[in-house]
Formats: C-alpha cells, sequence, structure tokens
C-alpha cells in the first residue's frame, strides 16, 4: 500500500479541512471538482451489496450454529436498541434545558413534496420493510435490511445442511476477503474523494456567506443539536472503555471511517471502511462480519438525537408545550423512525414525519431546519458510525468463547 495507516488518516483529516475551506472561500467554483467526489462516493457503494452477502453469510456461519446466532444477535440488538434509546434521552434532556427554539421568529420555507409525500412512512412499513419479495430488485435499489434479513436466514441454514456446505461456506469467506482487498485499493483515494465530496457540497450551497446567514437563523438549534452529538460520541466513549478491552486507540483506529463518513454522510458508504478498520484494529472477524453490516442498516444514534431535538425545537418554534407524555411518544417514535431510516444522506429527515405525526405537529414545521440539515447529516452521520463501531467492540466481548475463530 503507498500510504501507511497514520498518513493516511492525516491526509484524509487535511484533506476534509481542505474542502471545508474551499468551499468555504471560493463557493460555488468548487462544484467543478464534486464529479470527482461521486466518483468515490459510487466506488464505495459499488462495493455495498458484495460486501456485505460476503459477510454476513460468513459471520453468520463462522458462528458455528443457530442458536449461538441468537445469542450473539440478542447482545448485539440490546447494544444497539440501548443506545438509540439513551441518544434520544440526551436529544431530549439537551433540547429541554438549552430551549433553541424558543422565542425565534421564523418562516417556513417552501419543501419539497418528496419529503411531504412520504407520510405513509410508518410503524407497519418499518416492519414490513424487513422482507422484500423480489431480492435482486432490493439489491438493485441499496435496500440493505430485506438483504441483510435474507442473508441471514440463509448463512443460519447453510449451517445446518451437513458436510456439503464447505465449499459454500468457502466461496462466502472469500468473498469477503477479496472485497476487503477492494476496499483497500480504495481507501488510498479517500483524500482526494473526501475534499471534492465536502468542496462541491460547501459549493453547492452557497458557499462560506450562505452559510453563515443559515447559521444565524437556526443556529441555536444547530448547537444544541452539536451538543447533544458531542455528548452522545463521549458516552459511547465511555460505554467503549468499560463494556470491551479497547480504548483510546480504537478511536485513533476508525477516525479514517469517521472522516469518510463525515465526507459522504452515509454511513452504508462508509461501511466498507468501518469494517476495514474495525479489522485493523483486531476487533474479532465474526463480530466486524455481523454486527457492523446491520448497524449500518439499523443503529443510528446520532439520527435519533437529531430527531429527538429537531421535533422539540420545531415545537417551540410553534409556541406547542410538549408534556411528559409527549415526550415518551417523541422518544418512542425518534428511536423507531432512526432505525427505519436508511444509511444515505439526509434518510433521518425523511423518517422525522414518523415522530412528527406521533404528536400531531404539522410536517411542514420540517421547512425550519431544512437549510442546515446538510450538514447536521454530516455530524450526525459520524456518531451513527462510531455507534456501530462500539457495537463491533462491546458484541466482540459477548462472543462465545468455545468457538475457534475464523
Ligand atoms: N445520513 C445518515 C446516515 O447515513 C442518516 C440520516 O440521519 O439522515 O447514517
Amino acid at each position: 500500500m503507498p500510504f501507511s495507516e497514520n498518513k493516511l488518516v492525516v491526509a484524509i483529516f487535511v484533506a476534509g479541512l481542505a474542502g471545508i475551506i474551499c468551499g468555504w472561500f471560493f463557493g460555488p467554483v468548487m462544484l467543478a471538482v464534486a464529479w470527482l467526489g461521486d466518483l468515490f462516493l459510487d466506488a464505495l457503494k459499488m462495493m455495498i451489496i458484495p460486501l456485505i452477502v460476503g459477510a454476513v453469510i460468513s459471520g453468520v456461519t463462522s458462528l458455528g450454529d443457530i442458536r449461538k446466532l441468537g445469542k450473539v444477535g440478542s447482545v448485539t440488538l440490546l447494544y444497539y436498541a440501548s443506545t438509540t434509546a439513551c441518544a434520544v434521552l440526551i436529544g431530549l434532556i439537551v433540547v429541554n434545558i438549552i430551549q433553541p427554539g424558543n422565542g425565534i421568529s421564523y418562516q417556513v420555507p417552501l419543501i419539497s413534496e418528496s419529503i411531504t409525500d412520504r407520510n405513509s412512512v410508518g410503524i407497519t412499513e418499518l416492519v414490513q420493510s424487513l422482507i422484500s419479495p423480489n431480492i435482486i430488485s432490493a439489491a438493485s435499489n441499496t435496500q440493505l435490511l430485506p438483504i441483510i434479513v435474507f442473508c441471514l436466514l440463509f448463512g443460519a441454514a447453510l449451517t445446518t445442511i451437513g458436510e456439503k456446505k464447505s465449499a459454500m461456506i468457502n466461496f462466502f469467506d472469500n468473498l469477503n476477503e477479496v472485497m476487503m482487498k477492494l476496499v483497500m485499493w480504495v481507501m488510498v483515494f479517500a483524500p482526494v474523494g473526501i475534499f471534492c465530496l465536502v468542496a462541491g457540497q460547501f459549493g453547492k450551497v452557497g458557499g462560506g456567506a450562505a452559510i453563515t446567514n443559515e447559521l444565524v437563523a437556526v443556529g441555536g438549534y444547530f448547537f444544541t443539536v452539536i451538543i447533544g452529538l458531542t455528548c452522545h460520541f463521549l458516552l459511547l466513549f465511555i460505554i467503549l472503555i468499560f463494556l470491551s478491552k479497547r480504548g483510546r486507540e480504537y478511536l485513533f483506529k476508525l477516525l479514517r471511517a469517521l472522516l469518510t463518513a463525515f465526507g459522504t454522510a452515509s454511513s452504508s458508504a462508509t461501511l466498507p471502511l468501518t469494517m476495514k478498520c474495525s479489522l485493523e484494529a483486531g476487533v474479532d472477524k465474526r463480530s466486524v462480519k455481523f454486527v457492523l453490516p446491520i448497524g449500518a442498516t439499523i443503529n443510528m444514534d446520532g439520527t435519533a438525537l437529531y430527531e429527538a431535538v429537531a421535533v422539540m425545537f420545531i415545537a417551540q418554534a410553534y409556541g406547542i408545550t410538549m408534556g411528559m407524555g409527549e415526550q415518551v411518544i417523541i422518544f418512542i417514535t425518534a428511536t423507531l423512525a432512526a432505525i427505519g431510516a436508511a444509511g444515505i444522506p439526509q434518510a433521518g429527515l425523511v423518517t422525522m414525519l414518523i415522530v412528527l405525526n406521533a404528536v400531531n405537529m404539522p410536517t411542514e414545521g420540517i421547512g425550519l431546519i431544512l437549510a442546515v440539515d446538510w450538514l447536521l447529516d454530516r455530524f450526525r452521520t459520524t456518531v451513527n458510525v462510531w455507534g456501530d463501531s462500539v457495537g463491533a467492540a462491546v458484541v466482540e466481548s459477548y462472543l462465545p468463547i468455545e468457538i475457534t475463530q475464523k
């Protein structure tokens, strides 16, 4: 590899910073490089489906038998559900203390129909999205949840067919290895890709002056979300220290993935790097293959926190009081809405309709927070990916010891 790991971290960091500075000062001029960023993003997306198929099936079969899958699956889901709930709680606490929406003068801008039209998103749709009648079309639309469910079932069934299974298991193990190799190659282009993605996006919204205007309008809300996300990031770090055998060096190892999450605003597109970094950090392969693909699809701590803050902010701006009962509803629905959000840019904005509808809030309220959403998306995606990575490290400690690692 032409870059050492440390140099690559520094290069990605500098590239992200340079992207912000160039996009800020040169504005729309930087749109000229956006296509290179999209190319990098496409290279990452290209790997998602084969990577997930190889990783999840090989991860499940490496657990041995279905009963062990159940145990590891329960720990994984318990970790994801409880950290997401903690994130919503932190969001609610911070927004109740700061009250960013009180007394702001607002003008609700027009919001695109693609957002308001999605009123039908509900709990039933969330459950239905677990199964797709056509796995090929799900793959071609990058609907990861039904793919993962299929691979979990496929892997579980594969462990039960006796001697014949080994050729097929080898195939998926090897597929996973090959995909990891490809990730390593693509990672070398991350500095250029991140620079172009960030500079292009900052340029697209009009550069520094336009961003400053947006921040002045809803700065209180923006910083409330940032404070909440920072608190949750630290909480996850504490969880990492207490519930896994890892610490600071794990955060450092994951930096490439976290910076890519910031650059792409997509936890699915970042998944290949998250897996690669966790493996390099020495996390058990079984945990990486099993926990991370599920996490990138359903575990969105940052999104959950942001949805709770956003809905409370909109209520405050409209002068609607949210009592204890409503906040409990926000707590439950924001957790579910975050699980339902896809790991793609601004997916959380759409699933937030579930929360708004649940507490009878006007959906146009989303217009209030639209302008800064692209920027907050990058921060919350970073926290989403950090949550997944800590999950892999925590679940690793609960893997059955009697199984020999592959
Ligand atoms: N962009 C986020 C992610 O990919 C989802 C969201 O909050 O919109 O994790």
